[in-house]
């Protein structure tokens, strides 16, 4: 199952700490009534205005945005009259309403289609949003109006969605500092600016290192193995940077690239291998390391400045784990089974190596082509064989929307009339069970040179019903672009992908909250991947994948002996797909775990030393980010949160075996867990609504079982 995934949401007030760099010259302001966010958009369901927004709208917008806030708050903080639930939290939320409409704009085209100008704005920006932030958690008055009602909030009378939102807010307001003395805050202001500036830069430069490691080959003949169409998207890309002629394969943003499962040519799979390995320390421009041994050292301040032993514990105290004991405890339980099978795979591949008629000693870059070749042999199964019946607009119309519409009843319209910010991008309405409209849908789906690597679901606009707005929700993947007139035929694993993403979607566009801070996806990082992985299971269910998988040639079904063939390998290389996301989620601990007065560290030997210390076989199963490009902690918002992936699975794989109980794909089933879990956002604790919907605490039985992992398993 993929793992490349990543899920960006930008709340009312909780602003995405993105971004930044010194501060450009200012531009000239235009006026706000000009300003396509100054008022919410007369499109359908508030539809972002792609048709007149220009990149020179964004930072007046911004200034605007944060400037209108700031008198909305100031008027709530200083307000005579004593503190009510409505005069403060309910002031609150209806706040700031064109700046939510410009950050969540901005964020979206700055991640999936970026610019020099679009760039230079997210570096000023930045920084800004970071000072504007504080400016709201750390205003005394306002914190003492929030914490006069949290201390009386059992006289208050409040419905549980408004007593969960006060919850919220003071836990909010405490974390970001509110009790602090004028000095700390001074303190803790400065280093959140200093933090968002060099997120930022950690961002651009790894966009810039990205694009420049792609590896540029001259001779066809080096790129045997790959397959026609792949070696017409190759030179496709080349052309995109005027090489016509040659041949370019651009790096995906993890260790391991696709292309490594194809090529005969050791040389060539070396040389693509460490271009990805050493995109971001090539000692230029783009190298990332110096940025990574700060930010590390400042998180640990700030930890320390807030009362917390390290940065892993600040950010797990709201998060459903509580503690990086308990994260770091989960996965050890996973650590003698899956070094076993680590073990055993790398045994089992250079066995294959031999059986080649080769010599040399298995090397990352050679895992995936070997695996590839026992895959075949043991389960018979040609990656290659699949594609076509993979085809990118018939598993989403035919395979991702049908599940949701076996389950919950949703119906699908494209709409054409919707601005798009990029022609590649395309647009459906949702219509709920009941014919009522639910919301609108976004997908972006192929890989660009001005795009971050991975995928991603957010929102253009959020649920509330206080705001009277439904959901605005995109998807974002880097599947490769055919040539011109070719099919789009993905692989199963970029499948996964898309009901991974569509998860998401799902989370978002059932929100039904009154309150956008508490409204679907604004939840912990730990359960907010929970639904995506959920949706996953849907790929292989029988019903679902004889209504999608069909070749896009012939129209027929995928033959039952291939199904079956997909469903036995589904366990095989656990070792090395589950390893590489525990190597990394444990390097990510350890990296928040330094305390404040750890010196600045040499991001290479402190990453080696890490990477020993999982007792995983890290030699043969590189971590699948290195910190240098490990773009998730120091530059998306899931610092100390990589684990969440795997926690979640136990809780989706946990869920799926409750459903496979109970009839499986049914409505009825997938009623009870839009009620209990898709809809309710963050209107009770996690582990209530987990308890509530499976009738126990979390197990981690069957996700080691669902990958082949289960002590008393295979
Ligand atoms: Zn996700």
């Amino acid at each position: 199952m993929t793992r490349t995934v990543l899920l960006g949401t930008v709340g009312a007030l909780a602003l995405a700490a993105l971004t930044a760099a010194p501060a450009l010259a200012a531009k000239p302001a235009t006026t706000a009534a000009a300003n396509p966010f100054a008022a919410a958009s007369t499109l359908p369901f508030e539809a972002p205005r792609f048709d007149i927004i220009k990149d020179a709208d964004y930072l007046p917008a911004f200034k605007q945005g944060m400037k209108i806030q700031l008198a909305e708050v100031k008027k709530i903080a200083e307000n005579p009259a004593a503190p009510t639930f409505d005069n403060t939290l309910v002031a609150m939320e209806r706040s700031g309403r064109m700046l939510d409409r410009v950050n969540q704009v901005f964020f979206s085209v700055v991640s999936a289609n970026t610019n020099d100008a679009l760039d230079k704005v997210q570096t000023e920006v930045a920084p800004k949003l970071a000072q504007h932030q504080d400016a709201i958690f750390l205003n005394p008055k306002l914190f003492q109006r929030v914490k006069a009602l949290y201390d009386k909030r059992d006289s208050l009378n409040l419905e549980p969605e408004q007593a969960q939102l006060l919850k919220v807010y003071y836990e909010q307001f405490i974390h970001a500092g509110a009790q602090l003395n004028d000095a700390d805050k001074a303190k803790l202001r400065a280093l959140n600016t200093k933090l968002s500036s060099l997120e930022t830069a950690f961002q651009q430069k790894l966009v810039a290192a990205a694009k420049a490691g792609g590896l540029v080959v001259d001779d066809k003949a080096k790129l045997a193995g790959m397959g026609d169409n792949a070696i017409a998207a190759a030179a496709e890309a080349a052309k995109g940077r005027k090489l016509d002629g040659k041949y370019l394969i651009p790096l995906q943003n993890t260790t391991q690239q696709p292309a490594l499962s194809s090529l005969d040519d050791r040389a060539t799979r070396q040389a693509l291998f460490e271009r990805g390995w050493t995109r971001a320390e090539m000692g230029d421009a783009n190298d990332t390391r110096a940025t990574i041994s700060e930010l590390a050292t400042l998180r640990a301040q700030k930890a320390k400045l807030l009362g917390f032993p390290n940065y892993a514990a600040y950010v797990l105290a709201d998060q459903m784990a509580v503690t990086p004991e308990a994260a770091q405890g989960f996965m050890q339980r996973m650590v003698p089974a899956l070094a076993a099978e680590q073990k055993r795979e790398a045994a089992e591949i250079q066995e294959q190596i031999k059986k080649d008629g080769q010599d040399f000693t298995l090397k990352p870059w050679d895992w995936a082509k070997y695996a590839e070749q026992v895959r075949k042999a043991k389960y018979d199964l040609d990656e290659g064989a699949l594609k076509p019946y993979f085809e990118l607009h018939t598993v989403l119309e035919e395979g991702v929307f049908y599940a949701a519409n076996q389950l919950y009843g949703l119906t699908f319209k494209r709409r054409t009339d919707i601005p798009v910010y990029q022609a590649d991008v395309l647009v459906y309405e949702v219509t709920d069970k009941d014919g009522s409209p639910l919301g609108l849908m976004y997908f972006d789906y192929f890989k660009r040179d001005n795009k971050s690597g991975g995928a991603w679901m957010s929102n253009f606009v959020q649920q509330s019903k206080l705001l009277g707005t439904k959901p605005v929700v995109y998807n974002v993947c880097n599947f490769t672009k055919p040539a011109p007139g070719q099919p789009a035929l993905i692989s199963f694993s970029d499948v996964t992908t898309m009901f991974h993403e569509f998860g998401h979607a799902l989370h978002g566009l059932f929100a039904n909250q009154t309150y956008q801070t508490l409204s679907g996806t604004n939840v912990a990082r730990d359960f907010v991947e929970f639904p995506s992985q959920f949706n996953e299971h849907w790929a292989l269910d029988p019903k679902i994948l004889a209504h999608y998988a069909k070749n896009y040639q012939t129209g027929q079904a995928m033959p039952a002996e291939l199904v079956e063939k997909i469903k036995k390998a589904a366990t095989f290389n656990q070792g090395y797909s589950l390893g590489e996301v525990v190597a990394a989620a444990m390097l990510d601990l350890q990296w928040h775990s330094l305390p404040a007065d750890a010196p600045k560290q040499d991001v290479d030997a402190f990453e080696k030393e890490a990477l020993a210390k999982t007792g995983l076989d890290v030699d043969d199963v590189p971590t699948r980010y290195r910190s240098s490009y490990f773009l998730h902690i120091w530059g998306n918002g899931y610092a100390a949160g990589y684990y969440a992936y795997l926690w979640t699975e136990m809780l989706d794989d946990d869920s799926y075996a409750w459903f496979k109980e109970h009839g499986g794909l049914t409505r009825e089933n997938g009623d009870r867990f839009r009620e209990m879990i898709l809809s309710k956002g963050h209107t009770e604790d996690y582990g209530t609504m987990f308890r509530a919907f499976y009738g126990k605490d979390p197990d981690i039985g069957p996700m080691l079982e669902n990958r082949g992992l289960a002590p008393e398993g295979k």
